[in-house]
């Protein structure tokens, strides 16, 4: 099917790449397929084969802001979306008991405070706070100057721009969702654009003798599929880009030591809160999302530290309403694959890796994949450049998003349990520390080209969890002690007026039902 040649020193397989067949209709397939079938789907025969009789892993829930570009580049409606998965809002996500038990914090999505040029709100907070200490005052903290946080305490949502008679942006959400609903979903729209699905399990997979690139998949009754790219959505099976091309895999269980997850759904309470709950516990920590009909819950564990009846018996005593389903354990190994794309295999979703759902980047990490996919598209035949340059962009983005995980492990403070001891002491990756340092020095933050999380989303982990800097930006001092004082006690009135003013988050959503 392919010929190699040599153009400028780079291996050029010529086949154009016209029939894409994507293996796997989890989230992964079917995100997948509705963003090719939507951008490219005039030039591309694009096929998905799944197998009901594998399933999927039918756990995801909780996802974050941009996920709102995806659904608009595909064209969804907001409302269209929200009936169909039975989404509700999230805001952000409250980290309970990860400083020390009894403490909590949020990552608020969107801003905090207001905008300044060269440094953050967050320095002038910090400078406002020594004044507060050296006056015998008490401040506001952080979070009475994020509306989010305010909105998602009050259980109070509307779709604002910005905060009235200001420039100062409203809300930034995302949502909590179920996630066989949105593939289901994405389904149809795939299929009515054409995309056609098969149904099967495929039991082979056939290389091409010269190039090792796959050349078509079988299914049980004898079906050949073949194709010029494969999309490997397959899941923690990893059909093709391990078991049949062996690529390797780079694991991070020692900078992530959790490695099982238990999730049960549980009947709904009122009201339906618009944000995620993250609770740690002694070897882990449970996840609890509100959707509209249920609410979503899960615990992440160490099975070194905790047995699965342990993590069962605490998630089910845990838990607000009454069980919905059988709790399920979901073994995971923390890492990458070593090549997100080997060949013409591009793995996307749990079949190029894993980080736990903590700050619930997966679903991200799948629209984020499917999109370099559109635009490093090998229309004219696959060559090594492209492919290196998507491994390089996937390799930064997703080590960028593992430090931000990682950090909320390392900065913990709690001393009643060996876990949280361990992940105190362990080594941290290079680009973490250095971060770190830079930050415990000057309070500077920098969030570099297509980091996915702000400098604000940083600072709010980092201050939660008592990591404060011994400096703030020089900037800050231009403001004298009255101004700065001003500045704080007239913003807080802004938000709080704000939030009074907004419905509630369950009237938002009675449009739905
Ligand atoms: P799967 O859902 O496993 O789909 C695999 C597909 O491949 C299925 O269709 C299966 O039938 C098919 N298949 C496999 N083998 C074969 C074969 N031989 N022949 C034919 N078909 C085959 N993400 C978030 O963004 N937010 C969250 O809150 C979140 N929470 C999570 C909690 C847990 C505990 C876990 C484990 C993950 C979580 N995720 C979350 C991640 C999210 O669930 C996954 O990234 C997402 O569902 C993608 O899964 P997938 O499509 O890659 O795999």
């Amino acid at each position: 099917m392919y010929k190699k040649q040599k153009v400028k020193g780079v291996d050029v397989n010529t086949a154009n790449v016209k029939n894409v067949v994507i293996v796997g209709g989890g989230s992964a397939g079917w995100i997948t397929a509705s963003l090719l079938t939507r951008v490219l789907g005039k030039v591309l025969n694009i096929t998905l084969v799944e197998s009901e009789q594998i399933g999927t892993v039918g756990v995801g829930e909780a996802t974050i802001p941009p996920i709102i570009n995806f659904n608009n580049a595909l064209g969804l409606s907001e409302q269209e979306f929200l009936k169909a998965t039975k989404g509700t809002i999230k805001l952000g996500i409250e980290f309970e008991n990860w400083k020390q038990q009894g403490d909590s914090y949020m990552h608020a999505f969107g801003g905090i405070g207001k905008d300044f040029p060269f440094c953050d709100f967050y320095h002038y907070w910090l400078k406002y706070q020594k004044i507060c200490q050296e006056n015998n005052i008490k401040p506001a903290d952080f979070w009475d100057f994020s509306l989010n946080y305010q909105s998602a305490k009050s259980n109070k949502f509307a779709k604002i721009r910005n905060i009235e008679g200001t420039t100062l942006p409203g809300l930034t959400y995302a949502y909590h969702f179920d996630a066989n609903l949105y593939a289901q979903l994405l389904r149809k729209y795939s299929e009515g654009q054409g995309v056609k699905r098969i149904e099967g399990k495929i039991n082979q997979v056939h290389l091409n003798q010269g190039n090792g690139f796959v050349e078509s998949v079988e299914l049980e009754d004898g079906n050949k599929i073949a194709g010029d790219l494969f999309i490997d959505c397959t899941g923690q099976a990893a059909l093709l880009i391990e078991k049949t091309l062996n690529t390797g895999y780079v694991d991070w269980s020692h900078w992530l030591p959790c490695d099982k997850a238990i999730a049960v759904p549980c009947e709904n309470v009122a009201p339906i809160s618009p944000y995620t709950r993250s609770i740690a516990h002694d070897a882990g920590w449970q996840w609890r999302i509100p959707l509209q009909h249920r609410i979503g819950n899960g615990i992440v564990y160490s099975s070194k530290h905790m047995t699965d009846k342990q993590a069962k018996e605490l998630l089910l005593a845990n838990i607000d309403g009454k069980p919905l389903a059988e709790p399920k354990v979901i073994p995971f190994r923390t890492g990458r694959r070593l090549k997100q794309w080997n060949k013409n295999v591009v793995s996307i979703g749990l079949s190029s890796g894993f980080l736990e759902p903590l700050e619930s980047t997966s679903i991200h990490l799948i629209q984020s994949a499917a999109t370099r996919l559109i635009k490093t598209f090998p229309h004219q035949g696959i060559d090594d450049v492209t492919v290196d340059e998507f491994n390089r962009q996937s390799v930064t983005e997703i080590e960028r998003i593992r430090d931000f995980i990682i950090l909320h492990y390392k900065i913990n403070q709690r001393d009643d349990s060996p876990f949280w001891q361990q992940c105190q002491r362990m080594d941290i990756p290079q680009t973490l520390q250095r971060k770190l340092d830079l930050y415990k020095k000057t309070g500077q933050l920098f969030r570099e080209q297509d980091d996915l999380f702000t400098e604000i989303a940083w600072q709010q982990v980092l201050i939660g969890q008592g990591m404060l800097p011994e400096d703030h930006h020089a900037v800050a001092d231009q403001l004298s002690e009255e101004q700065l004082i001003d500045l704080m006690k007239n913003l807080k009135i802004l938000m709080n007026n704000t939030v009074e003013k907004m419905p509630s988050h369950d009237e938002f959503l009675q449009q739905f039902n």
